[in-house]
């Protein structure tokens, strides 16, 4: 989306506004789709990194399913028209009752712990398939950064664990259908990705129901130019030939899941912001922008680079610049950018917003979430209203003094 048409957005629907651009969530699925040669895959979005209905019927037209981490999740996939059958359930640390309330529903269930592993045999046996996460505590040395589901993680059954799992298999009579790794680190290197899934192969000799393997996600977006990002036909390719032969060794046909958040749509994703002040200091000069750490959080959180463009001024001289936020925090965006000069007013595009920006929102300080736009074939709609002060006190309870009796 060029800046011309960001300005327009931004005069149209007024900032600060996330605006989403639906070919690219679209050409980002096909890629994926579409990466790993002859092995066909089943996609799971990920829905925490952006929940707007309209996109989860965006993803859906393209046939994804989806990968849901808690109960509400799987209700806001079940409105947008998702089948019970196409989501994914993947909690942890939530409660036996939710996971039974997932059951209830008819979606795939998803277990990380054996204490629940073991309480879902006890009340449902053989009668409900289910599937387990295995931590694979592969560890990458060299420059690859790679820390597969490493030991101190809380998430998964670790795979030092499968005899206790195959003891309640056993005893239960589990029917296990599937079985999956979702490490949270990026996937840049096939062969380290491939060790992890050869544990999960050899894991599954102890499983002879097996339906699916979910390998979970990792693939990698550049944020900024010269980001090493996850070559994924490459990567896909070998992943889908090592899949291959483990079929043929296990005797049948299994389908391979993915779960894709921010591959999806973090690229397709620009916070537009209003630059409120330009404040000189003794250090540098500040920006100050009519939005924050409440509504994108992963610079402050995760250290994240995201791209800021100014729309208003795009032929205008390059200036270093400290691009900060309007909370009562140290919530900055960026340190030491260059961008094309900065006046009171203008419109600045934070790039690559998309993933974990509008989902991680809150409205800390009482700001207001801000609105969610999609382009549609060129055009902008509106597909979230921006919050009212309402929506800060809606569910606010008054104590009512009842009068003393005399
Ligand atoms: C968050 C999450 C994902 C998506 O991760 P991305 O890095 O956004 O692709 C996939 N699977 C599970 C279980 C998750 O918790």
């Amino acid at each position: 989306m060029n800046t011309s048409f960001l300005c327009e957005v931004a005069q149209t629907f007024g900032t600060p506004v996330y605006v989403y651009d639906e070919a690219k969530i679209v050409e980002n699925y096909q890629r994926l789709k579409h990466a790993f040669g002859k092995q066909d895959v089943k996609l799971h979005y990920a829905l925490k990194a952006l929940n707007n209905t309209t996109v989860l019927k965006t993803l859906r037209n393209q046939g994804a399913g989806l990968d849901a981490v808690s109960i509400e999740e799987v209700f806001l996939g079940l409105r947008a028209g998702f089948e019970a059958h196409e989501i994914m359930y993947t909690p942890n640390g939530v409660s036996f009752e939710e996971i039974c309330e997932a059951v209830d529903l008819g979606v795939m269930v998803n277990i990380d712990n054996l204490s629940i592993l073991e309480k879902f045999g006890a009340r449902y046996g053989a009668n409900v398939p289910v599937c387990v996460r295995i931590n694979p505590h592969i560890m990458a040395g060299g420059h690859a950064h790679i820390s597969v589901g490493h030991i101190d993680s809380k998430f998964g059954i670790s795979i030092h664990q499968l005899r206790h799992i195959t003891r309640l298999v056993t005893h239960y009579n589990l029917n296990i259908v599937g079985l999956h790794m979702h490490t949270g680190s990026d996937i840049i290197d096939a062969d380290v990705f491939i060790q992890g899934a050869e544990l999960l192969y050899q894991a599954a000799a102890s499983f002879p129901n097996l339906e699916f393997m979910d390998f979970g996600s990792g693939f990698k977006v550049a944020y900024k130019e010269g980001d090493i990002v996850t070559p994924i036909e490459q990567i896909g390719k070998k992943i889908g030939a090592s899949f291959q032969a483990f079929c043929k060794e296990y005797g049948h046909e299994l389908e391979l899941w993915f779960e894709p958040g921010k591959f999806l749509v973090s690229e397709s994703g620009t916070l537009l912001v209003s630059v409120n002040v330009v404040k000189q200091t003794t250090s540098t000069v500040f920006i100050g922008v009519n939005s924050g750490q409440n509504h994108l959080i992963r610079p402050m959180f995760y250290n994240a680079y995201h791209h800021i463009e100014n729309c208003s001024n795009t032929d205008g001289e390059q200036k270093l610049y400290s691009v900060v936020g309007y909370i009562c925090e140290t919530d900055t965006f960026g340190y030491d950018r260059l961008i094309s000069e900065v006046r009171e007013g203008d419109v600045l595009a934070i790039r690559n917003a998309g993933a974990y920006g509008f989902s991680m929102s809150n409205q800390y300080n009482a700001r207001l979430r801000p609105a969610e736009v999609l382009v549609r074939d060129g055009k902008a709609h509106l597909i979230r209203r921006r919050e009212t002060l309402e929506d800060i006190y809606r569910n606010e309870v008054e104590i009512v003094e009842v009068e003393q009796l005399v």
